[in-house]
């Protein structure tokens, strides 16, 4: 009977905190809904892939985020937010605001995957240059990077789009930028190559801050 049950991969992680961490408590309510032979697979992302029953998935997601963890889909969606470890403190390389980034766009459906990358200071341990949407904190505003790219020979850095700005200005421009890309992308077209067929220009007509 078991052997019929559908099963279905969500991404799991311990939230946004200071470095990509778990718990021993969280790790054990993991492994309670797999067996012996099942594998985590650990992303590139800062995030867990794990495959559970379909019709349990509701009551595992729960358990889960009792514990603490945050659960998202897997797929065309947006990631959750990659950061750095806010190693000068939480408040000083603006924790609540990649916080409340991630709670706005994580697990929105988009085209193609989106990574988004959050670093608190220039040092740039969270790789804002190199992921589709990147934001880096310098001193006490944010500076948002499009169109990087990590991955292949053609790897390539954003661009600035917009600097010095304010939380719930950043959030705005986010928040529309992903909603011109679900609008206007080709089908599967990855977000890098949408910022370079775009242009910076016509993205910052568009979001119009
Ligand atoms: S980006 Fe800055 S605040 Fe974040 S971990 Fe690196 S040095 Fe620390």
């Amino acid at each position: 009977m078991e052997n019929h049950r559908k099963k279905v991969k969500i991404a799991v992680n311990g939230g946004i905190n200071f470095g990509a961490k778990l718990t021993a408590k969280q790790l054990l309510v993991i492994a309670k809904y797999m067996e012996d032979q099942d594998e985590l697979e650990l992303t590139t992302f800062q995030q867990l892939y794990i495959d559970v029953f379909e019709d349990q998935k509701d009551e595992i997601i729960s358990e889960f985020e009792q514990a603490g963890l945050r659960c998202y889909p897997v797929g065309s969606f947006v990631k959750s937010l990659r950061t750095c470890n806010f190693c000068k403190g939480a408040e000083e390389e603006g924790m609540p605001v990649a916080k409340e980034l991630n709670e706005r766009i994580a697990g929105t459906p988009v085209p193609f995957t989106l990574k988004p990358a959050y670093t608190g200071c220039p040092v740039g341990c969270g790789e804002p240059l190199v992921n589709d949407i990147g934001i880096m904190k310098v001193k006490d505003h944010y500076d948002l990077y499009i169109g990087g790219k990590a991955k292949g020979k053609v790897a390539e850095s954003g661009i600035l789009l917009m600097k010095k700005l304010e939380p719930e200005v950043l959030y705005t421009a986010v928040e529309k930028i992903i909603v011109f890309y679900q609008k206007h992308a080709k089908k599967r077209e990855a977000f890098h190559k949408f910022v370079n067929r775009i242009g910076k220009e016509t993205i910052l007509k568009e979001i119009n801050i």
